[in-house]
């Protein structure tokens, strides 16, 4: 599966942290480092290229999987989950992992309660990785393939490269 993702995904040579300023407060070197000394790659993978390697695995793996089948009633007991469409689904277990307004969990607690917001939001901005390549002070944000994280008081900026689409 490593090598399925490590095709669609990038490895940075460095992970630099950077003042609001610019100025650099650290630049670590990523590739080869992080591999020969923890075993693992440090990849830059788009969400959906994940997802496809996951899926793809699982397939092989014998797994069948249902999508578009929102669950509409649990029962803790047996256990089982039905979809909306009314198919039942029996297991040894429910793994519950439907996110922040979970469903399993307003069925599962006694007294749900609604995720706190914690006032930190986070945005995500898409740029096309040739009109960086345009500038040339932008340009080495990407080339060599390295992540940037500016660090900011109450604010943190961070700046890959991804594979797919070029952004
Ligand atoms: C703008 C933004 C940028 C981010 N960037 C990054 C990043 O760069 N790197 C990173 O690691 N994280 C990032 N995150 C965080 C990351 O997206 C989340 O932490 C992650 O998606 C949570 O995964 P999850 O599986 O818990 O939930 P989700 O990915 O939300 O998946 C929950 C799934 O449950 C399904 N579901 C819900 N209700 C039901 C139901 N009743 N029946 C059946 N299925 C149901 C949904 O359809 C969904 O597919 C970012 C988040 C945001 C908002």
């Amino acid at each position: 599966m490593l090598d399925a993702l490590r095709s669609c995904s990038i490895e940075p040579y460095t992970a630099a942290c950077l003042s609001k300023d610019g100025g650099i407060l650290s630049n670590v070197p990523v590739l080869p480092d992080m591999e020969e000394q923890w075993k693992v790659p440090h990849l830059l993978t788009y969400r959906a290229d994940i997802l496809e390697v996951f899926v793809s695995q699982a397939r092989t793996s014998g797994v069948t999987l249902h999508l578009a089948s929102p669950i509409a009633c649990l029962d803790f007991c047996t256990p089982a989950a039905t979809t909306i469409s009314g198919t039942r689904f029996s297991a040894d277990f429910i793994l519950g992992a439907d996110s922040e307004r979970s469903f399993c969990r307003s069925k599962l607690l006694t007294n749900p309660k609604s995720p706190i917001l914690s006032g930190k939001i986070v945005y995500r901005i898409t740029v096309r990785s040739e009109l960086l390549s345009q500038h040339q002070d932008l340009e080495p944000l990407i080339c060599p393939p390295r992540v940037t994280f500016w660090v900011g008081l109450g604010a943190q900026v961070v700046c890959y490269e991804l594979k797919r689409n070029n952004v």
